[in-house]
Order: structure tokens, then sequence, then C-alpha cells
């Protein structure tokens, strides 16, 4: 069922402060301005002795912006003259996305709240007074917050469900990467199997000893990961029924007393094995062929990817003593290039220096192609000088090759780039933000440069 749209949730939230006569309403506006920094200041206090929410919080930044942003939330929230409900419903929402970025569980936000509307209950009941109804008042507050609680963790539930599905798809997409070796590997380990029960069986060993196809080596890999990895492929049943027929029908007559019934059971096996390996290349070839995840022209990450990488990596570094760094791309004067020699031959420009990109990095790095001819390297493991030393070694590499635009003409291409090093603030926005105006200072500083913020 669809959840209430931001015009319904608009409506309710009007209706529901109207039922509190407006100069209750005044006079809680009045405490929140005069109380606003005790508020925040309270909240704040609270969450750094929980050491879990302390883990989202401790970051200096996190707390020079989010005391003014939580007074502006309290001063947002409280006024009497709601104009706009609309805007008062979206921006919930927009701190519910953020809590879902930065993964804050929804019970330390509801913490939060509790912790706040206290801290009203007990300013209200020491400072309100006849006739104004401190009851009313406490009413009126918890009501307010637990809508706006409502809205963000609706929110806050959508964001993390997709991002849920992107990180499900990314996990698809890695284990595709490895194809043709898991293809060569898996092929072998069938064929192996194979091998040790036909010399058993002329050898006239006991085969009760082989393992059975399902938990042979291809077996295992297959039931564990190929099932789960290419879910919903229509040759996924088939193999598992052909495993099943072969474990369950064909070894068994491979005990027959009749050699005939053996001689044919070996044979039914032989067909399986085929026609199993058969199946498996077209679920491969066709996974193979799963290139969503990466850009057509330059074959770099897709930037849909970019959450689930830098979530990740966020983590990490929470946990290590190593940061990751940010290198924001962008090719100079490319429009020119376009204009001057052709769109194909930008495609081809395009293509060699994403290739240096790619050559350039370590396999831990990540290289995303953010859109026309801009690219974010994800640069792990590294420090301040680390980064700034590899952008600068890398606009180097960029600017001494000469790049092939059509059949015989020879470009020289620069680029600029914007480098800052993770601060442990936990919404990788903030980065990627601090990434850009990198970029955007290398491009007014005259282009072919590095700028590290
Ligand atoms: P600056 O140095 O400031 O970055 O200038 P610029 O010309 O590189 O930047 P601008 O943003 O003005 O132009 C980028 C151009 O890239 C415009 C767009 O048509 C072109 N472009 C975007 N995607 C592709 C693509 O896939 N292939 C080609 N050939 N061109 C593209
Ligand atoms: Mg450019
Ligand atoms: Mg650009």
């Amino acid at each position: 069922m669809r959840y209430k749209d931001k015009h319904q949730l608009a409506a309710e939230w009007q209706t529901l402060l109207e039922r509190t006569p407006r100069p209750l309403r005044q006079a809680v506006e009045t405490l929140v301005e005069n109380h606003c920094g005790y508020f925040a200041d309270h909240f704040y206090g609270v969450m750094l002795d929980d050491p879990h929410a302390s883990l989202f919080l401790s970051n200096g930044q996190v707390q020079q912006r989010l005391n003014p942003s939580m007074q502006r939330w309290l001063s947002a929230m409280f006024t009497v003259e709601h104009v706009d409900f609309t805007a008062l419903v979206e921006h919930q929402e927009k701190v519910g996305q953020v809590h879902a970025r930065i993964d804050i569980p929804v019970n330390l936000v509801l913490n939060g709240a509790r912790q706040l509307k206290q801290a009203f209950y007990q300013q209200i009941n020491a400072t309100f007074e006849s006739p104004l109804s401190p009851g009313d008042a406490s009413v009126y507050v918890s009501e307010h917050i637990d809508m706006a609680m409502e809205i963000m963790s609706h929110a806050y539930s959508v964001a993390s469900d997709r991002n849920a599905r992107t990180e499900e798809a990314y996990k698809l997409f890695s284990l595709t990467q490895s194809i043709g070796d898991e293809r060569e590997r898996q092929r072998s380990a069938l064929l192996n199997w194979e091998n040790e029960l036909m010399f058993a069986v002329a050898a006239q060993h006991d085969i009760a000893t082989l393992p059975k196809l399902a938990n042979s080596d291809f077996g295992l890999w297959y039931f564990h990961k190929a099932c789960h990895a290419f879910e919903g492929a229509p040759e996924i049943a088939t193999i598992s029924r052909h495993i099943q027929q072969v474990d369950r029908e064909w070894l068994e007559r491979l005990l027959h007393e009749d050699a005939s019934q053996r001689l044919k059971a070996l044979g039914e096996i032989r067909d399986a094995a085929r026609t199993i390996l058969m199946l498996l290349d077209d679920v491969l070839k066709r996974a193979s062929g799963l290139d969503a995840g990466r850009d057509s022209l330059t074959r770099l990450l897709n930037r849909k990817f970019l959450s689930v990488v830098l979530s990740r990596e966020i983590d990490i570094a929470r946990h290590s003593e190593h940061s990751f760094a940010l290198l924001m791309v962008d090719i100079d004067h490319f429009k020119l290039i376009n204009d001057t020699h052709g769109h194909d031959a930008g495609d081809s420009v395009l293509q060699q220096v994403a290739s240096i990109l790619d050559r350039s990095t370590r396999g831990g790095d990540y290289v995303f192609r953010m859109g026309g001819e801009e690219f974010l390297i994800v640069l792990v493991d590294t420090d301040h000088e680390g980064s700034r030393l590899f952008a600068e070694r890398l606009r180097q590499s960029v600017a001494k090759e000469p790049m092939l635009a059509g059949a015989d003409t020879l470009l020289n291409v620069t680029i600029s780039v914007g480098v800052t090093l993770h601060d442990g603030h936990p919404d990788y926005h903030h980065s990627l933000q601090r990434a850009d105006q990198a970029l955007y200072q290398a491009k007014r500083g005259g282009r072919d440069r590095v700028v590290v913020l």
C-alpha cells in the first residue's frame, strides 16, 4: 500500500497543529526562541554520551554543523506561522534521507526525539503558568515532534531499501567480473568429478566412497554461489534437476548387477554433465554481458554504484588508521576537441584518458565515470601527501601521452584534478562536494593542475 503523499501529510499536519490554540503555540515558539541553544546542547550532550551514537557524531565538523542545523530545525518546526506545510514535510524527508545515507540507526534518532521531548517538558513545566496549560503544551510538542519523526522514518526506510537494492546489484556485479576464470575453474571441477567416477568404475573401486555430484567441488560452488547469483535464470532449475537425477538415479544404477544397465548409467551421467556445462555456459555468457555496472564507452564503473562504494569505504576508514581520497578529474577544454575534431574523436580521447586512469590505479582503487568528461577516483588506503603525489603523476601521465583523435591526428590533452582526503565525516556527499570545489579551483586557476582541499 502506498504511503500518504506530501500533500496529504501536509494537510494532516496542519489539522493537528490547529487543534492547539494559537496563544499556546505562540508561547512554545517563544520558549524555542529563548532556549534553542539549550535544547540543541542538551540533545547532543546526551547523544555524545551514548557510545553507539557518538560513532556518528564525534566528528568535529558534524558537531560544528549539526548544532546550528538542529537549532534551525527547531525554529522551523515551532514557528506559529507555518505558511508552507509541504515544505515542512519535505524538510523532514530530507533529514530522513541524510540519516539513511550515513546509516544512522533509526533507534538512535527516536532516542534523540525522546530526549528532546523531555527537555521540552522540563522547560514547559518550569515556565508555563495559567492560563497556559503545561499539559496541553506538552501534548502539542509531543504530537508535533512525532509527526516529524513519522515522515523522517518513512523517508529513511525508502532510502535504506534503495541502498540495499543497489548493494545487492553491486555484489552480483562484482561476482560476475571474474566470470571467465570462474567458468574454467568450474568446468574442470565438473569434468574432474566425472573422470574420477569413470576411473573408479573401470578399476572396480567402491564408488560409494566418492562424493555425490551435489557434494563435489562443482556441486558446492553451484548450490552455494551460482544458484544465488543467478537466481531466476531459467537454466538454474534445469541444472539442479540434472544434478539431482545424476545423484539419485544414475549413481544408483551404477551398482546394478546387469553390466548393460551400468553402461547405460555411465552414458547418462556423461550426457548430464555435458548438458549441465552447456546450460551453465549460457547463464555465464549472459551474465558477463551484464554490463549495467560499467559505462559502455569507457568500461569504467557506473556512478550508480558510487553510494555503495563510498559508504563502505567510510565504514572501513572508521575502523582503520588510513583514509581514502577522492579525486575529481575533468578533461580540459573537451568541448573544443569535439567541436574541432568531431564527436568520434572526442569519444576516442575519452577512452584513452579512461584507460590511463584505470592503468594508474591499484587493484583496491575505484574509477567511476561521473558523466561526460568527468571522472572520480576513489583512492583507498592513502594520506594527504600520497593522494597529492598520485594526482600530480596522473596529471603528468595524461599531459605527456599524445592522444589519437582520428586516423592521423594526435592531440595533447590535459586534465584538472580536485583532490580531497576523507576527513571522517559520515556523509559522503560532504567529501564529494569538497572534491568538486577543489576541481573548480583547479579550473579557475588555469587548468592542467591539481588542487588539494
Ligand atoms: P572545461 O575545461 O571547463 O572543463 O571545459 P570543457 O569544454 O571540457 O567542459 P564543458 O562542460 O563545456 O564541455 C564538456 C563537453 O563534453 C560537452 C559535451 O558535449 C561533451 N561530452 C559529454 N559526453 C560526451 C561523450 O560521451 N562523448 C563526446 N564525444 N563528448 C561528450
Ligand atoms: Mg571539461
Ligand atoms: Mg566537465
